[in-house]
């Protein structure tokens, strides 16, 4: 049978993916673990409306064959298998994911986690395979299938003989180069501990056979080899796992495991509460955000499971616009599996769990920003606008929530300051924080209007964000200290009031400020002597509340 060509762009994004998007060639076993384990899942959802179906948990399971001699591991499940027509679709075009179009149409009511979503897992395979070969059985036909590839230079697809419903993956080990070994992937001992590490939590038994040794006889010194099957995973979710038995690393393959992103996690949360509502949850801070982060079409939410079963993907009533960046699950016993439809019922319970997390989120960011001032950094640069326009949208509510998150740049330290940090050093004598807003912090640097500030020895944060400068009018004062933009009418300086002598300068400067305000006509309201400018010979003030940069803002805005 001819080769069919994988889709021109597949095959770059094949060369890529290898090259690139996992750090480390054991996460293929992850992958295909986990598309097995989806496998099940898929016939588990099918038992439920098919009656001609019965799901015995006893029957499902993968099993992992490495086999020394022919350099090949095979990966066997007794999932929903794949129709040719699945195979040509789901394996030859890569970021076609079959699980997602499958999310797509099945309402998640009752049901379990579906891990795949990208569509690319599959192919991490050939960074240790020269070879990959998928045999295997839908539930929907009688005919096996087996589809073949070496790489990028395509697949092919040929009836097959197998007997029951199920995919079999038989990964052709690459040859051992100098620096690269690939046995490691077909050594028994090190494939439990990836395994362990990476896929302990799947809901279904890894088996493998285990080469183990006991005495020959009773009470003798000699030993014999024996094998026998033996589940590796332990089949609990990482989340019902004791804190003390985690590391770091083991939330950080979870995170990646369950694709929350491609990145790394800044922070790992593992909350277990048990109290008037019970709940685990692992949350993450993200590293970076999401390319589509700050776009309309970003969706926020947390996985929600009850008691194990996953029960919504992306539940967004669990967390505040403004923490929208944090990913995660959580798992409550006290929920209904039918919460979409009886939500108004639990809708209290998830409140009260939505509260808690909240608040734990910003103790957790409180101590970041306390003891790793880079990492606070770090996610400050990403997400601070969010925290930024979650007090716009709404400070009355978030105000002691958000309030000591903030952080914006400052003219005395050239670096990032917390307002808290901005008061505590304020000298007696200055009323006011000082703010000047404009485009870039060189630009801000350059604007006369911040001379006579700094001047007076004060610190002035600079404002480069269209936000900074909305959020902060929501929020008036930070103990007790008002905002005060540095092109504002009345600076609040002492030596900066009127006095007659001002009113003497500018009755003889009259003609020309007349002159130069009809020259100027609707641009400007008024043109006066000031003694705010020191090397500057103009600078343009605002009256009011609204400042020139807002201004600008409001007057870009959609009407
Ligand atoms: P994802 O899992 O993110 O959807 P993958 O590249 O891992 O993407 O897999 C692509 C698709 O191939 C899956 O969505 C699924 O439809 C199909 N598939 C892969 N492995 C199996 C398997 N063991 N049994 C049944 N279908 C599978
Ligand atoms: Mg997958």
């Amino acid at each position: 049978m001819a080769k069919q060509q994988f889709k021109a762009e597949s095959k770059r994004l094949l060369e890529l993916m290898i090259n690139s998007i996992y750090s480390q060639r054991e996460v293929f076993l992850r992958e295909l673990i986990s598309n097995a384990s989806d496998a099940m899942d898929k016939m588990y959802y099918r038992s439920l409306t098919d009656e001609n179906l019965t799901f015995n948990q006893e029957d499902y399971y993968i099993k992992l064959i490495p086999n020394k001699e022919d350099r090949t591991l095979q990966v066997i499940d007794t999932g929903i298998g794949m129709t040719k027509d699945e195979l040509e679709t789901n394996l030859g075009t890569i970021a076609k994911s079959g699980s997602f179009a499958f999310k797509n149409d099945t309402e998640l009511k009752d049901g379990r986690d579906i891990i795949g979503q990208f569509g690319v897992g599959f192919y991490a395979a050939f960074m240790v395979a020269d070879k990959v070969t998928v045999i295997t059985k839908s539930v929907d036909s009688d005919q096996a299938y087996q589809w073949e590839s070496t790489g990028t230079d395509g697949y092919t697809i040929t009836p097959a003989d197998k007997e029951s419903v199920g995919t079999e993956i038989i990964v052709k080990m690459k040859e051992n180069e100098e620096e690269d070994s690939f046995d490691t992937f077909l050594d028994e001992h090190q494939l439990q501990q990836i395994i362990k590490k990476y896929s302990d939590f799947i809901r279904y038994p890894i088996k493998m056979d285990v080469t183990k040794s006991k005495p020959k006889e009773e009470e003798s010194e000699e030993y014999v080899d024996y094998v026998e099957e033996e589940t590796i995973n332990s089949m609990i979710p990482i989340w019902k796992k004791n804190k003390s038995e985690l590391t770091e690393d083991d939330y950080t393959n979870f995170y990646q495991e369950k694709r929350y992103g491609f990145d790394k996690p800044l922070k790992s949360m593992h909350i277990n509460v048990d109290g008037t509502v019970r709940y685990n949850a692992i949350l993450f801070i993200p590293e970076n955000a999401p390319f589509d982060y700050y776009s309309p079409e970003f969706e926020k939410g947390l996985e929600l499971y009850s008691n194990g079963v996953l029960i919504m993907d992306k539940c967004a009533d669990l967390l505040p616009d403004y923490f929208s960046f944090v990913k995660g699950m959580v798992d409550s016993e006290d929920l209904s599996l039918n919460i979409s439809r009886e939500m108004l019922q639990h809708d209290r319970q998830l409140k009260v769990i939505a509260k808690n997390m909240t608040k734990k989120i910003k103790t957790q960011l409180q101590h970041l920003l306390r003891d790793d001032r880079e990492k606070y950094e770090t996610f400050y640069q990403a997400f601070g606008r969010q925290l930024k326009f979650g007090v716009y949208n709404d400070f009355g509510a978030n105000k002691e929530t958000l309030q000591d998150l903030l952080m914006f740049y400052s003219s005395k330290e050239k670096k990032l300051v917390t307002l808290d940090e901005y008061v505590q050093r304020m000298p007696e004598d200055q009323s006011y924080i000082y703010y000047a807003a404009g485009e870039s912090i060189d630009r801000i640097e350059k604007l006369p209007q911040t001379e006579m500030v700094a001047d007076k020895g004060y610190e002035i944060l600079y404002f480069t964000e269209e936000v900074d400068e909305f959020a902060i009018k929501m929020m008036r004062e930070y103990k007790e200290k008002e905002f005060k933009s540095v092109s504002s009418g009345d600076l609040g300086l002492e030596d900066d009031t009127k006095d007659e002598a001002d009113e003497e300068i500018q009755e003889e400067n009259k003609a020309l400020f007349t002159a130069m305000k009809e020259h100027l006509g609707d641009k400007v309201k008024d043109v006066r002597a000031s003694k705010r400018l020191k090397s500057h010979p103009v600078c343009l003030t605002a009256e009011g509340e609204i400042s020139l940069e807002m201004e600008k803002v409001i007057n870009a805005m959609p009407n």
